[in-house]
């Protein structure tokens, strides 16, 4: 019997090429212990109510889909807010999920290390938003400190290695330069990091 409820905001299905293989399912958690400046998370979920759902009542609302998960290797994305808040969900999720389904986590790795170490056995591909490497920058944008992300990741490689994990470095504008992007992209390779996403935000105001 599960324990851990998510707090849900939105189920979006039949998801293609958006982080990692195959065809998934995003699940929307509410909740992110980041103030970023641009966060269009905050804009469209704005008063959103969220319903609490249990492991098995949203492994009820995604099973319509299996036999895309199993014949494309996909599966389901834990995006929000902030994935990992809610670790001790994925992780009974992941108990009672088929075993052929890919578990997918997108996060800020701005989370205590024990959430971190819960998610690791149970997520398949970690999808990291690094924001910027640069202090300044990462402050100025998320209003803390960047070495809560920069060790995380650190103990992330160690323990998954580079295979299980993206990280995505945004050229934020008003922020950073395609030069931080470059920079940041550099001392994540030298941290060990192989999978780089670069991109820009896109600004709806
Ligand atoms: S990490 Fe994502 S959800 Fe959290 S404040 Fe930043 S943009 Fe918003």
């Amino acid at each position: 019997m599960s324990t851990s409820t998510f707090p849900l905001l939105g189920i979006a299905r039949h998801r293609m090429g958006t982080d990692g293989e195959g065809v998934t399912t995003l699940a929307a958690g509410a909740g992110c212990p980041l103030r970023c400046a641009w966060c269009i998370n905050k804009k469209l979920l704005r008063g959103a109510p969220a319903e609490d759902v249990t492991p098995e009542e949203l492994l009820d609302r995604v099973r319509a889909d299996h036999l895309y998960f199993c014949a494309t290797g996909g599966g389901i994305t834990f995006g929000g807010g902030e994935a990992l808040l809610h670790a001790d969900f994925i992780r009974e999720f992941r108990e009672i999920c088929p075993p052929e389904w890919k578990i997918t986590a997108e996060t800020s790795l701005f989370v205590p290390r024990s959430y971190l170490a819960e998610a690791t056995d149970a997520v398949d591909l970690f999808v990291v938003d690094c924001k910027d490497m640069n202090g300044e920058i990462y402050r100025k944008y998320t209003g803390e400190d960047v070495s809560v992300m920069e060790e995380n990741l650190h103990f992330l490689l160690e323990r998954t290695g580079p295979e299980r994990v993206i990280v995505r470095v945004p050229l934020i504008p008003g922020y950073n330069t395609e030069e931080d992007q470059k920079k940041s992209a550099e001392a994540l390779r030298k941290m060990g990091v192989e999978k780089l996403d670069l991109f820009e935000y896109v600004i709806r105001e």
